[in-house]
């Protein structure tokens, strides 16, 4: 007989563990399967996240703008050293301590609310039974009252520029450099290149991105995207826009990429290329024939708002399905349907999801651009403040970039707030609680912000929306 459970969830990255807990804190049984390995062979749970994606590359960005700032700014603070050099092994190590301590704290919270965590492969089979087949190669039957398909993305490779180890690199190769190339490309000026070029750009490698798009970063409001322009570009990033990438091919120890701008055909040699071209919804061997779970043209598995597949009590979150593919989008799907399943309140509010560029200065924005509310037709005003005129960015030797929020003429709504300069990802949590919670503008203006934070260039840049900043110029 098929070991039963209420809930089997496929998948334990960011949407599939916290899904798993959440139905354990819910007093369901369940069932966890991930079929992770990492390069010592080993299982572990976390996923792309925490394997590699956000963690290992939030613990390189760390070490490698220490670097930065010792080189460029401890003299300014009047500290001496002598000068400054890199163990990238050391590096890498601290990198991949952390990745097993994050990955090895799921094991202990799996434990605390009492989920089943099994190693291996998942298939949905019909009538939401699941073939799980263990580390050793043996299969047997499980079987749910739920199912919820949390099997993640993988990226993109394109038929130009096939992966190539250890030449032409995936995201996760690009973690695992164990010297820094002294010319290295990337293709795709997205999160992941401009995340990841800035790690080896602080190392010392000469960085070119490719990009196709004429816009650099077309996704965030013009304003913040032209300010982080200027920025990567004094860092010595080489970002070229316009640039479609039509092949790239190794050659002796160096890759030789050909890309098409408005020029015409140009060519670039560079020593390690990045391919970071997106992400795709991953569901390799995880639908046996006759589930009822139907794909969209994008290879998305279908849902509902509440992710919802179109087969009874088959649930799917994260992203194998529509939506920004973020870690915290994710997890929240997760617990919302393990609350769903456990009869209680569950929504994820699309409107208020975060992004966060993790770059130096760092990005951050949640609702609107400015130019998706110009098209929207309704009136509205913008509010700035410039990090320069924060008394504790200056003392933090970070005095760069400008917090900006947008708010309707009617009701003061407030509609899109962005953020460039130091913590731009912890202070955009803010403008999340208060828009989750409809603030206006005047809400957060008169909330008051501890005195000399940074949190206070979000306070002015709500003043300024109505010309009432105190610390800055109304313009
Ligand atoms: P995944 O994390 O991909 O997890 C899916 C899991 O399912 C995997 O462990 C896989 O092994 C397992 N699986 C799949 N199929 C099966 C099967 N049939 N049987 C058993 N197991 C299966 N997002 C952020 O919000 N912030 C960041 O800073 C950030 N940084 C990133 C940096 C990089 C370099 C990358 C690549 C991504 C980053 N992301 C970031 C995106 C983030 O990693 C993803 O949005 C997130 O991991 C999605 O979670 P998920 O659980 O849906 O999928
Ligand atoms: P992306 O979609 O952010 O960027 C990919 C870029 O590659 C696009 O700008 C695209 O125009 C360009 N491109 C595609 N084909 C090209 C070609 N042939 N030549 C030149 N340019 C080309 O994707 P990504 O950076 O790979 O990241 C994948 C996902 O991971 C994203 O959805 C992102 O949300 C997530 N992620 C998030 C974070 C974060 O939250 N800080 C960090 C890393 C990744």
């Amino acid at each position: 007989m098929a070991e039963a459970f209420d809930v089997i969830v496929i998948g334990g990255g960011p949407a599939g563990y916290p899904a798993a807990i959440r139905a354990g804190q819910n007093k369901l049984s369940v069932a966890c399967i991930d079929q992770w390995r990492n390069p010592d062979g080993g299982y572990a749970f976390g996923g792309t996240c925490l394997n590699a994606g956000c963690i290992p590359s939030k613990a390189l960005l760390e070490s490698s703008e220490l670097v930065h700032r010792a080189r460029e700014e401890f003299a300014l603070h009047g500290i001496k050293t002598g000068p400054v050099s890199v163990d990238l092994a050391q590096m890498q190590k601290r990198k991949s301590g952390i990745v097993k301590a994050s990955t090895q704290g799921i094991n202990a919270l799996f434990k605390a609310s009492g989920v089943t965590g099994l190693a291996g492969h998942g298939r949905l089979l019909p009538g939401r039974r699941v073939e799980f087949t263990g580390a050793d190669g043996s299969k047997r039957e499980l079987s749910a009252k739920h199912v919820i398909l949390a099997s993640g993305s993988v990226p993109v490779e394109l038929k130009a520029a096939p992966f190539k180890a250890p030449h032409i690199l995936d995201s996760w190769g690009a973690l695992e450099l164990d010297a820094v190339p002294k010319r290295l490309g990337v293709i795709g000026a997205g999160v992941i290149g401009l995340e990841l070029g800035s790690v080896w750009r602080r190392l010392g490698s000469e960085v070119t991105v490719l990009e196709a798009l004429p816009e650099f970063l077309a996704i965030a409001d013009q304003q913040l995207a032209k300010e982080a322009a200027r920025h990567f570009k004094k860092q010595g990033l080489d970002i070229r826009l316009g640039a479609r990438v039509s092949a790239a091919k190794v050659s002796g120890d160096v890759v030789e990429v050909t890309y098409e701008d408005a020029k015409g055909t140009q060519s670039l040699t560079v020593d390690r290329l990045i391919v970071a071209a997106g992400r795709r919804a991953f569901t390799a061997e995880l639908l046996a024939a006759g589930t009822g779970v139907e794909l969209d043209e994008r290879g998305c598995i279908k849902v509902d708002e509440h992710c919802r597949t179109g087969a009874e009590g088959v649930w799917a979150v994260g992203d194998c399905v529509r939506g920004p593919m973020l870690a915290h989008k994710s997890k929240e799907e997760g617990v919302m349907v393990a609350d769903l399943i456990a009869g209680r309140y569950g929504e994820v509010n699309y409107k208020t999801i975060p992004s966060v560029i993790y770059t130096a200065p760092e990005i951050a924005w949640v609702g609107l651009t400015e130019e998706q509310v110009k098209a929207s037709g309704r009136p509205y005003k913008v509010g700035v403040f410039p990090f320069l005129a924060s008394g504790r960015a200056r003392a933090m030797e970070q005095a760069q970039g400008f917090a900006k929020l947008i708010a309707a003429q009617d009701d003061d709504e407030i509609l899109g707030v962005h953020i460039i300069g130091p913590m731009a990802g912890e202070l955009i949590a803010e403008a999340v609680l208060a828009m989750e919670y409809c603030a206006s503008s005047e809400d957060l203006q008169r909330t008051i912000h501890a005195h000399p934070t940074l949190s206070e260039a979000v306070h002015e840049a709500a003043l300024a929306a109505d010309k009432r900043a105190i610390d800055s110029i109304n313009r």
